[in-house]
Formats: structure tokens, C-alpha cells, sequence
């Protein structure tokens, strides 16, 4: 994950924090997912290694990865009614991917 920005006009400096501001607008302050599953980073694991799924990562990132692939909903739209999707980087342009 490389990319630059969000297409509801969130940009930032490094990839990191795209997935940061990702997981901010689709977490729920109760951490549970569509599947009803409640998907958290797992403290008494290794730092960004778990989740209190069950899924282990092999190394750091692969969580957020994780996180954001169970909570990222199949429209796209955050909690706060907009959308949300990295661009900016590989050809995804911010104007195409912020427009339905
Ligand atoms: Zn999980
Ligand atoms: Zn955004």
C-alpha cells in the first residue's frame, strides 16, 4: 500500500497514514465487523502481529491489511456518509475513484 491520498480529499505524506485515516472512517467504536466478528488488534500478541479473530500476521502491516479489508464496506462509504478510497498512486486518479 503506496498510496497517496483518500479520495474524499484526505492527503497525506506516506502510505501509513492512508490506512490510518481508512481505518478511522470505518472502524466502529465497537470494533465489530459486518461478519459480527469483532476484529481489534490482539495486546497480549506480538505489536500489529494479531487480532482477537484469530488471524495472525507474519509481519507488521499485514493487520492493518487485515483490519481494513474486514471493515472497508463493499461501497465504500465511511461513517461519515462519504466515501473513502486510497488513490493517487498506480494510476487510480482521486477524481475517478471520488465520483460513483
Ligand atoms: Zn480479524
Ligand atoms: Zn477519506
Amino acid at each position: 500500500m503506496s498510496e497517496r491520498a483518500c479520495s474524499c480529499g484526505f492527503a497525506v505524506s506516506s502510505g501509513d497514514e492512508v490506512t490510518d485515516h481508512l481505518g478511522e472512517m470505518f472502524i466502529p467504536a465497537d470494533d465489530i465487523a459486518a461478519d459480527g466478528v469483532r476484529h481489534a488488534e490482539d495486546g497480549r500478541e506480538a505489536p500489529g502481529r494479531a487480532c482477537l479473530c484469530g488471524f495472525t500476521s507474519p509481519g507488521a502491516g499485514a493487520l492493518d491489511e487485515h483490519l481494513l479489508t474486514v471493515f472497508t464496506p463493499t461501497d465504500e462509504t465511511g461513517r461519515d456518509g462519504r466515501r473513502h478510497a486510497a488513490c493517487g498512486e498506480t494510476g487510480v486518479s482521486c477524481e475517478s475513484r471520488g465520483r460513483r
